[in-house]
């Protein structure tokens, strides 16, 4: 078999273990999660509630099997079908420039995926969300903040891969330090002023007013010398029910942002006790780890892309003879799926461990902050319906946060 043939075995068999052990693992977690509603699991819901939880669970559980299977066929069929190939080589017909080809090609690609995925994101919007009713997004503000996505998406991301494409056009298998140094520019910036410009173009944040739980948060920042240079509300209600708070940025350049439903629903107390877990991860310089490990795993993979992109092979595979860095570079990306696998695993077990420390932080630096931020956490898992009892493999797969029922447990320990 020819070596480019045999590249092309390699990707599809990722792509289908993959797709069918997420399958598999998503079924397993849907299968588990009906257990007996007792000890603290009652406190977050009663029958009905409770009840309530398991159906929104199996309306996600189908929708993703349907989305998933519809998603990886069509990955399968443009990749053996030549798709890929085909579309570069429609565009070599109209343009001279290799970079211009790469740029356009991805756009092409980004665009026809953000068109595929809206039927999608509608159905689990204004069916699933609705009859939930966690929904409050309209039908224009659902395709404006699409429309928004997109454009965001082009405009930050073609000059960036254009630079990247260049840098790669002149210095080939070297590349990837100059890349990388580009790529840590580039996320150091977002880092900082990401939220800052790109979430009011999504949300009105005006500055949390004067009151009883701003006086509390301002003593409680002041308590532990966390200098808060922005504290908002944010109008979080115009698109979904379910409760968040977020902290962003570094150095002087600190928000916080607490959802208007999050300040609905929880006490003064409550609020503050989950502040303090947010500065928490400030604190514990959870912030800087997530940005370095974030940037090694960069590093990591630009260092293969160096060292693999130069392969013919790789274009061939998607069935083109001309070598092309976007062409190779998607049969990369194919290749790499059980290493990002394996990095995620990585990722979000140290994310879920910094949440225990952040729950600590609070515990330790805010007064009966255990018994606050119990309550916040039950109120907020039962105004998300979240599943009580995933499948332990799910959660080293898909979890950023330790499940709830072993955070509620690990609050109780002394
Ligand atoms: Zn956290």
């Amino acid at each position: 078999m020819e070596s480019s043939n045999l590249l092309l075995v390699g990707i599809v068999l990722f792509v289908l273990i993959d797709y069918i052990g997420g399958a598999l693992l998503n079924r397993l977690n849907e299968k588990g999660k009906d257990q007996p509603l007792i000890g603290e699991a009652a406190e977050i819901y009663n029958a009905e509630e409770y009840a309530k939880s398991m159906a929104y669970g199996s309306a996600q559980y189908r929708f993703e099997a349907v989305t998933g299977l519809v998603t990886t066929a069509i990955t399968l069929v443009a990749i053996v079908a030549g798709w890929f190939a085909w579309l570069d080589n429609w565009l070599r017909d109209r343009i001279e420039n290799e970079l211009l080809i790469t740029v356009s090609f991805v756009a092409i690609l980004i665009a026809i995926w953000a068109i595929g995925n809206l039927p999608g994101s509608y159905y689990s919007t204004f069916v699933i969300e609705e009859r939930f009713g966690f929904n409050k997004s309209t039908k224009t503000l659902f395709f404006t903040d699409q429309i928004k996505q997109l454009l965001i998406t082009l405009a930050l991301g073609l000059p960036f891969l254009y630079a990247v494409a260049w840098i790669y056009q002149e210095l080939q298998g070297q590349f990837w330090i100059a890349a990388w140094a580009l790529f840590v520019a580039f996320s150091l910036f977002m880092f900082i002023f990401g939220t800052r410009i790109f979430l009011p173009m999504f949300n009105k944040l005006k500055p949390l007013p004067d009151g009883e739980l701003r006086t509390a948060v301002e003593n409680y920042c002041q308590s532990q010398g966390f200098p808060l240079s922005k504290l908002y509300e944010m109008d979080a209600s115009k698109r979904s029910t379910k409760l968040n708070a977020f902290f962003s940025g570094m150095g002087k350049v600190k928000i916080i942002g607490l959802y208007d439903t999050l300040i609905a629903k929880l006490t003064v107390e409550e609020t503050v006790a989950v502040l303090a877990h947010e500065v928490g991860h400030y604190k514990r310089k959870h912030v800087y780890s997530m940005f370095a490990w974030s940037n090694v795993q960069t590093l990591l993979i630009l260092a293969l892309m160096g060292w693999l992109l130069g392969n013919p092979d790789l274009s061939k595979a998607l069935g083109s003879d001309i070598q092309s860095f976007h062409l190779s570079m998607i049969a990369f990306f194919l290749l790499f799926t059980p290493l990002s696998t394996l990095l995620d695993l990585l990722s979000n077990s140290f994310s879920r461990y910094n949440e225990y420390q952040a729950d600590q932080y609070s515990i330790d630096t805010y007064p009966n902050a255990r018994e606050h931020m119990y309550s916040a956490l039950k109120k907020l898992s039962r105004e998300s319906l979240k599943n009580l009892n995933p499948h332990p493999l799910y959660v080293k797969v898909h979890y950023t946060h330790p499940p709830i029922m072993e955070r509620l447990a690990n609050l109780k320990k002394v």
